[in-house]
């Protein structure tokens, strides 16, 4: 029997603008007030587990324990199958650079890993979402979402975020960052974690 959520404000454990406003969008429908991580200035926590449950419940716990309300925590990547699952929880961490992540640079290495292994087409590639909401008394649900597709290129579009430009999902001609929010939420990975939310944790 899952927790149902019953506090009129929720803090999504996130300091990601593009995380939070798919996630509000997502949130839009319930009588929740959203406030985020970022927006109130709390510390972002390291992540230092290796599977995004782990990282995911860092999150989701280091905001609950600060506030002393519910957060849902977002933990997500792409997994390459011909890199053996690379960047998955490193796939953030790919775009760091001294001042600030350049996705540019971390799309670009994926390519270019792509292309050393000679790896075949179509080079398939998941976006796997996990949530985490996390009470203050260290309760927690945990839901998880996928996405499935190819790894293609160039680059294409500027409407989303992180690796959309270069992903297109099963079934689909354009990538994730050709598509507006509407239609992107109507299949991610951060969409089919949250519709397990809802169904367990708002209904
Ligand atoms: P983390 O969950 O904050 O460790 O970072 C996940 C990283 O995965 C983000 O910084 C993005 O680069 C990438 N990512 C997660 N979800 C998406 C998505 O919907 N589109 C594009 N990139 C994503």
């Amino acid at each position: 029997m899952t927790r149902k959520f019953a506090a009129p404000q929720l803090v999504v454990a996130t300091h990601n603008r593009g995380k939070l406003e798919e996630i509000s969008a997502l949130l839009a429908p319930f009588a929740v007030s959203v406030v985020s991580a970022g927006d109130l200035g709390l510390p972002e926590p390291v992540e230092t587990e290796t599977t995004f449950v782990g990282n995911a419940r860092i999150k989701a716990h280091a905001a609950a324990s600060a506030t002393g309300l519910p957060a849902l925590s977002d933990d997500s990547g792409i997994t390459v199958d011909a890199l053996g699952g690379a960047p998955g929880v490193y796939t953030a961490d790919w775009a760091e650079t001294p001042t600030g992540r350049d996705f540019v640079m971390a799309m670009t290495r994926t390519w270019s890993e792509l292309e050393a292994l000679n790896a075949p087409s179509p080079r398939l590639a998941q976006f796997r979402c996990t949530l985490v909401l996390a009470w203050p008394d260290g309760h927690d649900e945990v839901f998880e979402g996928c996405v499935e597709g190819e790894v293609v290129w160039p680059m294409r579009g500027d409407m989303g975020h992180g690796y959309d430009p270069i992903f297109v999902p099963k079934g689909h001609l354009v990538t994730f960052g050709e598509m507006d929010r509407w239609e992107k939420n109507q299949m991610s990975h951060r969409a089919d974690a949250f519709n397990k939310l809802v169904a367990g944790c708002f209904e």
